[in-house]
């Protein structure tokens, strides 16, 4: 599993027993490609070329300053605020107007983004159990048991649901954008309760339980960059 040199950035080629590649860009802009061991690195660096242009707009986004200071954008149920330091040895967020402020011992982005952080773990329980008791209401017909719900801080995921243990799960990333968004995550999940996979049944479902949720879809993937 060699690391080489392929336009100007550092390629990793894993060879594995899988039918599907997958592709991903560590956060120190390794550019990792998982694919079938009978592929050859031709065609494994052609499907590279082919996501070149994807590639770098996540190349583009790892390099983007994001030190957590003074004045840098901060987004809470959709709303966007601008960050505030202040140094004070008592650690706490407050929201006050469109200004979001941060108490920290040190102007260190470790000690900052801890603090932040653990403030949208605080604030996503009871909102994202809000919006998913509502919505477990609009399906008090369907006559099922109510998955469970769990949070977890994900990068690559918004939600997921397991049918085994009856749970979904929620990002706790939620928090940062509007409720009619985590509404159509939450709805999403729930979804997979009648239909497993996304099949066009699955969007019927959806269509009828949320109907806006293309809006919303088209609202998230825009944001997904900037959250
Ligand atoms: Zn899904």
């Amino acid at each position: 599993m060699e690391i080489f040199e392929y336009r100007g950035m550092q390629v990793q080629l894993i060879a594995k027993t899988i039918k599907h590649c997958y592709l991903r860009i560590k956060p120190d802009g390794l550019i990792m490609l998982t694919h079938n061991k009978w592929v050859k690195k031709s065609a494994a660096l052609e499907l590279i070329d082919k996501n070149w242009g994807l590639i770098e707009s996540k190349l583009a986004k790892l390099s983007k300053p994001n030190d957590l200071s003074l004045g840098n954008e901060i987004y809470f149920l959709g709303e966007c605020y601008k960050l505030n330091i202040i140094l004070d040895k008592k650690i706490k967020i407050e929201v006050i107007d469109n200004c979001v402020h941060l108490f920290t011992p040190k102007d260190e982005f470790e000690i900052k983004i801890k603090i932040l952080n653990a403030w949208y773990l605080q604030q996503s329980k009871p909102i994202l159990t809000k919006q998913y008791e509502t919505y477990l209401n609009n399906i008090s017909h369907w006559k099922i048991i109510p998955p469970m719900i769990r949070f977890r801080t994900m990068k690559r995921r918004w939600g997921s649901y397991n049918k085994t243990t009856n749970t979904v799960t929620l990002n706790t990333n939620l928090v940062k954008v509007n409720t009619d968004i985590i509404d159509y995550i939450i709805a999403h999940e729930l979804c997979h309760i009648r239909h497993f996979n996304h099949s066009s049944a699955f969007y019927d479902e959806l269509t009828r339980l949320h109907p806006t949720w293309r809006e919303q879809k088209l609202e998230l993937d825009f944001l997904s960059s900037k959250i």
